[in-house]
């Protein structure tokens, strides 16, 4: 039996909401399977914190993070809450938190379960890539930094290193290993996005990818301009498993690859390094629908799906990745029937009888042996 120490921020607005919903359903699991079981540590961190103490991200708080297994989050900020200079407080914790735990991998599932709905009218053979981000340096790398020359101009610099380079793109084609290819033909397939043509960063970016990929022949890769590839995205999602990119790039496109997928309501993400792991849904705090009892707690349990599979990974504990699948093939069938679903997915349900819903999803999956 394996107890992972979980560090739980249950952040802002709909944030304590959809994490009571996904320990429900956590529990559940764990009940359910007596070998997995998780010890909760939970961190008041946010919006609501910062008003309260003036404390953004507290050592102790950091130390709990680092002390833990996976870190779980539903989100920080608040709009409201800002710096006398207007800026939000949000950037400071979650890019705070980041460079602390050095998680220089963000990931982005744009999965399209059955049963949701696609902008898109044709969907081919499917949507399952995954956005693999550089998440510490790149156009972000001076934030808060860069040259200010006395009001009149201000730079901010994009930086790539081989380092950063070589551990995002190394982490992509191990993610490519670990997944079953791209819908159109079952291919593994590595996508570098940049803009090599024009940025000497980016063609360094690029030649980086080259040489990791050497160490991968089995896996195919293809190497793609990011403006071009806003265009292939809409026009033949199903020809992508994985791509990687510098981060504000992968900012624009795993957004991109939410909207064609049924929006942020869906959108799991994970940001790795490589001692720590953090799981959190792609969309905000909700502020606007906070207290209702009627936000959509499934990317948060998705996320928590993502944890699963990522744990299972880490330590080999197969038992944890396929609880991770069992989690994830709970929701996509609880979608896929279409009832007691939330009212941003078109039902009338609550959070907490849509993680009921998933509750019983899973339980008949364990039930049956699944
Ligand atoms: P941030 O900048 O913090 O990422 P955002 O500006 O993207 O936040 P969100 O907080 O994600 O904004 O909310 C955008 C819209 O989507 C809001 O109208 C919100 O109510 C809705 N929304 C976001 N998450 C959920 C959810 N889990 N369930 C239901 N509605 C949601």
């Amino acid at each position: 039996m394996f107890t992972y120490d979980i560090a739980l921020l249950p952040g802002d607005g709909i944030g304590p909401e959809i994490m009571d919903a996904t320990l429900l359903v956590l529990d559940g699991l764990a009940a359910g399977i007596p070998e997995l079981s998780f010890n909760y540590e939970t961190y008041l961190i946010g919006a609501d914190h910062y008003l309260k103490t003036k404390e953004l991200l507290p050592e102790y708080a950091v130390a709990g993070c680092k002390a833990a297994h996976a870190i779980l989050l539903s989100a920080v900020g608040i709009p409201e809450v800002r710096f006398e200079d207007g800026t939000e407080i949000q950037p400071q914790i979650m890019i705070g938190l980041r460079k602390e735990l050095d998680l220089y991998a963000a990931v982005r599932p744009v999965k399209l379960y059955p049963g949701v709905k696609s902008p898109l009218g044709n969907t081919g053979p499917g949507i399952d890539m995954v956005v693999v981000r550089e998440n510490t340096e790149g156009l972000f790398a001076s934030f808060n930094g860069g040259a200010v020359v006395n009001n009149q101009a201000i730079a901010d610099t994009m930086i790539i290193t081989r380092r950063g380079s070589e551990r995002v793109i190394d982490f992509a084609f191990r993610l490519a290993r670990r997944r079953s290819g791209r819908p159109s033909d079952g291919k593994r397939r590595v996508t570098c996005v940049d803009k090599a043509n024009i940025f000497r960063s980016l063609a360094f970016f690029r030649k980086i990818f080259d040489e990791v990929a050497v160490k991968y022949p089995e896996i195919g890769t293809e190497r793609g301009y990011v403006d071009a590839m806003t265009v292939h995205m809409l026009q033949r999602p199903w020809d992508y498993d994985v791509m990687v990119m510098e981060n504000m790039f992968g900012d624009i496109l795993s957004d991109l690859g939410a909207g064609l997928v049924g929006g942020l309501g869906l959108g799991p993400s994970a940001e790795i390094g490589d001692d720590y792991m953090l799981f959190q849904p792609s969309h905000g705090s909700a502020p606007d629908i906070a207290g209702q009892g009627i936000a959509n707690p499934m990317a948060l349990i998705l996320s928590a799906a993502m944890m699963l599979d990522s744990l299972g990974d880490k330590y080999d504990d197969a038992l944890a990745a396929r609880s991770g699948k069992l989690l994830d093939d709970s929701v996509a069938e609880v979608l896929a029937k279409g009832e007691g679903l939330t009212p941003d997915l078109g039902g009338a349900a609550s959070t907490d009888e849509l993680a009921n819903t998933v509750l019983a999803a899973v339980r008949q999956r364990i039930n049956q042996g699944v």
